[in-house]
């Protein structure tokens, strides 16, 4: 029980969800108190949201950075910290009661370790701590009694339609995908699309990796195995449809047959606001949807023989082990070097593919053995793009 204001630490509060969480917190600031922000190099921007809502710590990962924003903060009473094992530091604190995990990648996995070893609420949108060890997350979590509130918006969606439900098991849930830029697209077509294509997602504003992940539809991948993870689901419970409008953001099916589905305008802000406010709906000024704006919405089958990188996901969630843990740490590899125009989009899957092929499994990793398979993965995947790019 929180008593007072929700202490809130957020980790990469100068992300897309970032900034998000920090306006939905401005609108409530009767509610909610700000005491960790951390970023990984802007550090302009973490200064500015510091002085805005005085923290108690700052993290700057990038070490380089730590003396421009100590100096710039010098006149206020916070600490200010730098690279990433301070990030496990901070969430540890007395006062944290609600941990937000908005970095991206794996860089989230041991922060989010010891935020719940602290018994601190986690509300979690770095989807990619579930992807990489579910096996160990949820029952660490389980045993410390912590919640994990999604803020993935789909995830959101399935969370807010079991409300209610706990004693009736879930038949199958749907996640619904908007097709990212490049729906409809064949092979030929993706082979010579661009970054910039890439980065002009139809419906959802966000950082580069997501925009990506969404564009090649791994976005969902990682999406699927984070439901089967966070609410105890099998393979074949999960499906993917298509849904360009954005507008229903996934539903879940009970035994009866009765379908439950939630519904709103894409705005990340909701599903923020409705973990950190979690058990409570807090008012919110967003826009409404209504149903004379939009004709009507679609729905269609994912092709996942063009975009690969759903049924890779899939095959990793069935393989078990560490295997998701190899399709991250390759796909986090792949993004960022089709973002330095290194490799082309097809090639993304290709190489995470072959890093699912060759990593060595683990059937029943330890941390140790996640933390291993993540940096070797990594090592593998940068001579794949070297290799590749010699050719
Ligand atoms: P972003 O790139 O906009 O922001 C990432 C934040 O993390 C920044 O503050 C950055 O400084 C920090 N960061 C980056 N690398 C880091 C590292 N190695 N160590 C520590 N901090 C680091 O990303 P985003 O779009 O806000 O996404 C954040 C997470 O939320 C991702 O896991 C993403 O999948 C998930 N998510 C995002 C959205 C969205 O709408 N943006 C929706 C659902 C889920
Ligand atoms: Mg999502």
């Amino acid at each position: 029980m929180v008593v007072g204001k929700k202490k809130i630490a957020i980790l990469g509060s100068t992300g897309s969800i970032g900034t998000q969480a920090l306006e939905v917190i401005s609108a409530h600031s009767e509610d909610f108190q700000v005491l960790v922000l951390t970023a990984q190099s802007n550090a302009d921007l973490l200064i500015s949201q510091a002085r805005a809502f005085l923290p108690s710590h700052v993290v700057i990962g990038d070490e380089a950075k730590f003396i421009q924003v100590k100096q710039a903060l010098q006149d206020l009473p916070i600490e200010v910290l730098a690279g990433s094992k301070s990030l496990e530091d901070v969430v540890v604190m007395e006062e944290v009661d609600v941990v937000l995990t908005a970095l991206v990648g794996y860089a989230g996995l041991l922060p989010t370790v010891k935020a719940i070893r602290a018994k601190k609420t986690i509300a979690l949108a770095n989807k990619e701590t579930l992807v990489v060890a579910g096996a160990l997350i949820m029952p660490l979590a389980k045993e410390m009694g912590v919640s994990i509130l999604p803020v993935d918006s789909e995830h959101s969606a399935i969370f807010q339609c079991l409300m209610g439900e706990s004693h009736n098991p879930i038949e199958k849930i749907i996640l619904t995908a908007s097709g990212g830029p490049f729906r409809g697209f064949s092979r030929e077509q993706l082979r010579c699309v661009t970054r910039a294509q890439a980065l002009k997602h139809p419906n959802w504003t966000m950082g580069a990796k997501i925009t990506i992940d969404s564009a090649s539809l791994m976005n969902k991948g990682l999406e699927v195995i984070e439901a089967a993870w966070l609410f105890g689901l099998e393979q074949h419970q999960i499906e993917v449809i298509v849904h360009p409008q954005s507008i229903i953001h996934s539903l879940v099916q009970f035994e009866d047959g009765s379908m439950k589905a939630q519904m709103g305008l894409p705005d990340m802000k909701l599903p923020i606001q409705f973990a950190l406010g979690y058990p409570n709906r807090m008012r919110s000024d967003f826009p409404r949807f209504d149903f004379r704006d939009f004709g009507q919405l679609t729905f269609e089958q994912p092709d996942i023989s063009t975009f690969r990188n759903l049924g890779l996901a899939f095959d990793a969630l069935s393989k078990g082990g560490n295997m998701a843990c190899i399709l991250n740490a390759a796909n986090e590899i792949a993004v960022d070097a089709f973002l330095k125009d290194q490799i082309g989009f097809l090639e993304m899957s290709d190489l995470v593919e072959d890093s699912m092929a060759k990593g060595t499994f683990l059937a029943q990793p330890s941390l140790e053995d996640y933390i291993e398979t993540d940096k070797l993965t990594r090592v593998n995947a940068q001579n794949w793009v070297k290799t590749y790019n010699k050719r």
